[in-house]
């Protein structure tokens, strides 16, 4: 990864230490032609794509390892074990964990954030008691707290964001207070790339006693991160949106949380001994893991996470970084076009909205020019309601995106404002 993209701003030629042209040929579907267009992938923060790593990691389990987990005395039983475990290591090495076994492989960020809010939620939260989100959530992170706080009589809070897109810290210190359990927080915001201060939010909820889940869902794909300098309790991700397979994500804990949470769901391996009067459950993280996990997709992350170590980070984050500062810079110029959202620190992640044209319109025409981006509320509906829009135009950018693809996306929305003139 040795030579900068050519570029031709001085921002993006000194922050672009990746060889974006040799990342590119590692992913097989750059190669897929639109009509006859070539593809200008724009919608990562909805998923990314797999480089022929992932692809091949997947495909040796079927073809040579394919065997159940943790239950066969055989070789290839054993063969697909060793593979599965060999993958939670790596993935906790890669968020430097305390240790691999605070790793539960879940089937990505909302099944992580629903087994938190069942398991944890349900044995912790009792009549009156809080729990703070904000206004950017995703809907994964709303939903299974409204969920556990009918079952248990808790309140769900919410901090308001700025005109800009950003946390009001302020107004979350102020909502923080002795009855607030567990406070639920993007890392990063899918919507408007808004990049949340952890360390202010963590000291802050530390203060008030309470705990704090960071939903990685669009940090882990943009930026390094270590668990334990972010010094959360709980921490989610998928692995789809970090060039890992679909239907495989992780949910981090801390071992004494997890080993005091009762299991989410019941079934094979995640029990001790079972009788029809009782059971006993085993230890985390396979307490958490009942039933035939995504063996092929966890294998398949533990290549994803290979991949970002050997691609490297912080040049990777520093390359988005470019790529998304030019972005916001030409879109700035497109005739009608805002911004939704000035964070000051952004990562992935641009919406924006198209005076007179509706964002699903230019989600339509941009995809006849081969430019694929993201229109909707992005499972945001009350970031959206606070921001007095019911949708917005997203574009978001992963490790192969280059500044040519910036440019075919203004020129295609030139198009769009042609068209509707
Ligand atoms: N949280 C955030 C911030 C997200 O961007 C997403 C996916 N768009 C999710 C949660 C849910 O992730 P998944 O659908 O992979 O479970």
């Amino acid at each position: 990864m040795a030579q900068p993209e050519s570029t031709s701003t001085r921002d993006t030629r000194a922050a672009s230490p990746l060889d974006v042209t040799a990342i590119r040929r590692e992913f097989p579907i750059l190669d897929v032609r639109i009509g006859n267009k070539p593809l200008i992938y724009l919608d990562n923060a909805a998923t990314t794509h797999k480089p022929q790593a992932v692809i091949d990691a997947v495909q040796r389990f079927y073809m040579l390892q394919n065997a159940n987990i943790h239950r066969g005395v055989h070789y290839l039983s054993q063969q697909a074990t060793d593979a599965y475990e060999q993958a939670r290591i790596r993935i906790g090495q890669f968020f430097n964990a305390p240790s691999s076994d605070e790793i539960i492989f879940v089937r990505g960020t909302t099944e992580g954030i629903n087994l938190v809010a069942h398991s944890w939620g349900s044995k912790n939260l009792r009549e009156g008691d809080e729990i703070l989100i904000t206004e950017m959530e995703h809907h994964a992170n709303i939903v299974p707290w409204q969920l556990v706080a009918e079952r248990t009589g808790a309140v769900l809070r919410v901090a308001p964001i700025t005109d800009d897109g950003e946390l009001d810290l302020d107004a979350f210190r102020a909502r923080l207070s002795d009855k607030t359990r567990l406070v639920a927080v993007a890392h990063v915001s899918n919507a408007l790339g808004t990049v949340n201060p952890v360390r202010e939010i963590v000291a802050a909820a530390r203060a008030a006693g309470a705990l704090v889940l960071l939903d990685g869902a669009q940090s882990a794909p943009h930026m390094p991160v270590d668990l334990q300098k972010l010094d959360c309790d709980f921490f989610v991700c998928s692995g789809h949106k970090m060039y890992g397979p679909t239907g495989i994500g992780i949910l981090w804990g801390r071992m004494e949380l997890l080993e005091a949470m009762p299991p989410y769901e019941g079934g094979g391996d995640m029990i001790e001994w079972v009788t029809f009067e009782k059971t006993t459950f085993k230890a985390p993280p396979t307490r958490f893991e009942a039933g035939t996990p995504h063996i092929a997709g966890a294998i398949g992350l533990g290549a994803a996470v290979d991949f970002l170590e050997r691609v490297g980070r912080p040049a990777l984050a520093a390359h988005e970084e470019a790529i998304t500062a030019y972005a916001v810079e030409q879109l700035g110029r497109v005739e009608g076009l805002s911004i939704v959202g000035r964070p000051r620190h952004r990562a992935g992640a641009i919406s924006f909205v198209l005076e007179g044209v509706h964002p699903h319109d230019i989600g339509t025409i941009l995809d006849s020019e081969g430019v694929a981006i993201r229109a909707g509320h992005h499972c945001a509906q009350p970031l959206m309601r606070r921001l007095g829009l019911n949708a917005t135009a997203r574009a978001s950018f992963g490790l192969y995106n280059k500044r040519e693809e910036v440019d075919a996306l203004v020129a295609a929305l030139d198009k769009v404002r042609a068209m509707f003139g």
